[in-house]
């Protein structure tokens, strides 16, 4: 544990934004991944001069400094490796200006997706970026993952949205990077630097966002298809034909297995469902996309295809995507859904090949494994199924997901394609981008010497994830 003052920190934030109370720390070492590590102390800044104040002192002491949102990383982002100070940046969480002339709004890191999004309603405009953990994830949090939901496939993720950064460096200082403009070319791009940094880099206390106008028409169609290569094959042509849809969501059979037995949604017993969904200003324009959407569908031996543009349809033809997440858990006896090469992206037209090498290394290892997401993007999503309680497991999901980056590799995909790397997606990303860590490395010293910003992360964590952190649940040997 680090050694650190207190009191000196009471008197930055107030004594009660501090806790050192062993019951908070326990619920700071945690997120939504398999690691655990214990925080020195939580501070919780409310305004962009404490940040800096606070700062100041961690850098001068070297005291390990990590950022936090709501704490719904997947992969041990906010897990603090070597105990320190967990910044939580949630009673920063101002909407500062809403300026739907400019198509932006200016924000505090700790605003909810959700909230910004409620607040920008009344205004007939949107934050596109929407991850399912819109309902906690926090703006400063989706920056530092670079996070993106559903409708990245016509909107984009985080890094395409944000503007401009106001960000509190290591040493205190705060720079203002970016601008209010779509276009900027004045310079290096600093703020999409600051985007997927994973609070390595700098703390984000103000973000200018471009939002989006809502669009007035929304429909969608969903598919089933016995061959996974059908599936895919009619997601690269929806892709490759000029269409845009607003959400593509492939759902493998054992995501679908899992949501009718959680839900009882009684969907068939296919290899795989597509959900497609498109929206517009122009009702003639999406009617005529869908329509499209459903020929290739039917071109590629998609069958129960049904297009609706009824809000009440749409909402229970999404259900089961909407709801897979928890469902998960429930796929088998024991059987946990563990967060481990959870979020690969690869070209999409090698999606099919993706699911497919996904199930068998599943069967190689002993261990279940589903494939779903929003592959209109290429992003494949895997859930390990595990008894996280046994050591073997735990070996069996090692091999797993070695096995499936060096697949993802091999067909041009990428690591992440949306929660990022943090602790258990490391390795596999340094294997990856090998050629660029050190370029990564040199801009980390560059901007931190002291190492103090959310330390040993990404290109500099542990090459073993099992063992990077005590892992959060009971492990027994044997089997
Ligand atoms: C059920 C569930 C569903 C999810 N669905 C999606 C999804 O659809 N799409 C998706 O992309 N992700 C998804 N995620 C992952 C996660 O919610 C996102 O990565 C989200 O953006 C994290 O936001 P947060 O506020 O929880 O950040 P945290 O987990 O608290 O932090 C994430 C990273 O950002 C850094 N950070 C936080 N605040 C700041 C700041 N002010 N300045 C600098 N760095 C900062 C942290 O240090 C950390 O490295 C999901 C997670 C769960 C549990």
């Amino acid at each position: 544990m680090v050694e650190l003052d207190i009191e000196k920190l009471r008197e930055i934030v107030g004594k009660d934004n501090v806790s050192d109370d062993i019951a908070d720390l326990y619920v700071y070492s945690s997120d939504a991944s398999v690691h655990q590590a214990m925080p020195s102390v939580v501070v919780r800044p409310g305004k962009t001069e404490e940040v800096q104040e606070i700062l100041r002192y961690a850098n001068q002491n070297k005291i390990p400094v990590i950022p936090r949102g709501a704490g719904s990383g997947m992969s041990g982002h906010t897990v603090p490796i070597d105990g320190g100070i967990v910044l939580d940046m949630k009673r920063m969480s101002r909407i500062l200006e809403i300026r739907p002339e400019d198509l932006l709004c200016k924000v505090e890191p700790g605003v909810i997706n959700d909230e910004l999004n409620r607040a920008l309603k009344p205004h007939g405009f949107f934050f596109a970026p929407m991850p399912s953990s819109g309902m906690i994830c926090t703006i400063g949090g989706m920056i530092g993952t670079n996070a993106s939901g559903n409708r990245a496939v016509k909107y984009g993720a985080t890094r395409d949205v944000v503007l401009g950064l106001k960000v509190v460096l290591a040493n205190g200082d705060l720079v203002t990077l970016g601008t209010n403009t779509k276009t900027d070319a004045s310079g290096y791009q600093l703020a999409r630097l600051i985007v997927g940094s994973e609070g390595t880099l700098g703390i984000v206390v103000e973000a200018t966002l471009l939002i989006s106008p809502l669009p007035k028409f929304k429909a969608m169609a969903i598919a089933n298809f016995d061959k996974l290569e059908d599936a895919g094959n009619a997601i690269s042509k929806v892709m490759s034909s000029g269409i845009t849809p607003s959400m593509v969501e492939l759902m493998d059979n054992v995501a679908i297995t899992a949501v009718n037995k959680a839900l009882g949604l009684g969907l068939p017993d296919v290899s795989a469902i597509i959900i497609f969904e498109c929206n517009g200003m122009v009702k003639e324009a999406v009617d005529y996309e869908m329509n499209a959407i459903t020929k290739i569908c039917e071109e590629h031996n998609g069958s129960g295809i049904k297009m609706t543009d009824d809000p009440k349809e749409m909402a229970r033809i999404y259900e089961g995507r909407k709801n897979l997440f928890p469902s998960l858990s429930r796929f088998g006896d024991g059987l946990v859904s563990t967060s481990l090469a959870d979020d690969m992206a690869v070209p999409v037209s090698k999606i099919a090949v993706a699911v497919h090498e996904i199930h068998e290394i599943a069967k190689r290892n002993n261990v279940v494994m589903s494939a779903y997401g929003h592959c209109g993007s290429g992003l494949i999503h895997t859930k390990i199924l595990m008894d996280p309680t046994k050591e073997s497991q735990w070996e069996d999901a090692k091999k797993a997901v070695a096995e499936t980056y060096e697949f993802v590799r091999s067909i041009g995909g990428t690591t992440s394609g949306e929660h990022g790397i943090a602790l258990s997606k490391a390795p596999a990303m340094k294997i990856e981008r090998k050629d660029s860590l050190e370029m990564m490395r040199t801009i980390k010293r560059a901007l931190d010497p002291n190492n103090i910003l959310n330390p040993h992360k990404m290109m500099d964590a542990p090459d073993d994830w099992t063992t990077a952190t005590k892992l959060r649940y009971n492990v027994r040997g044997g089997q």
